[in-house]
């Protein structure tokens, strides 16, 4: 398994902008569209901007519509955990970074075959590694 990557929450505050603090660490949600992820088309890999590991390929997002950047699958098993969150009244599963346990966003089953699976996140949490040309 991964090694966990544990910070305090003062050393968080320091490394993160408040934004990617406000999403990552605090469990919270950026506005739809207003992201800078949801419309990439950029090749690379989706690094988790907490800790740095490699959560999502531009192979997999697909463009969901929501005004979030989306998923089929992570890049791997293993590097994202969930949870259930029953935050506003309904039951989501949140997605975690598996290293750092930084909220990215949720996963849906109503995405694309053959996963089915639509991992709705935030920009913030993420930080796109342009694969080298
Ligand atoms: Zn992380």
């Amino acid at each position: 398994m991964t090694d966990k990557f544990v910070k305090t929450d003062a050393e968080w505050k320091a490394l993160l902008t408040p934004d990617q603090y406000r999403v990552a660490r605090r469990g919270g949600t950026e506005p739809a569209f207003q992201n800078a992820y949801h419309a990439e088309k950029e090749a690379g890999t989706y690094q988790c901007v907490c800790c740095g590991a490699d959560l999502f390929s531009s192979k997999d997002k697909f463009d969901s519509g929501t005004g979030w950047p989306s998923f089929s699958r992570p890049v791997a098993e293993g590097v994202v955990t969930t949870a259930q969150d029953h935050a506003h009244g309904m039951l989501r599963v949140e997605v975690l970074c598996a290293r750092c346990d930084a909220h990215l966003g949720h996963v849906f089953d109503d995405g694309p075959r053959p996963t089915r699976q639509r991992y709705c996140m935030n920009s913030t949490a993420l930080n796109l590694i342009p694969q080298k040309k």
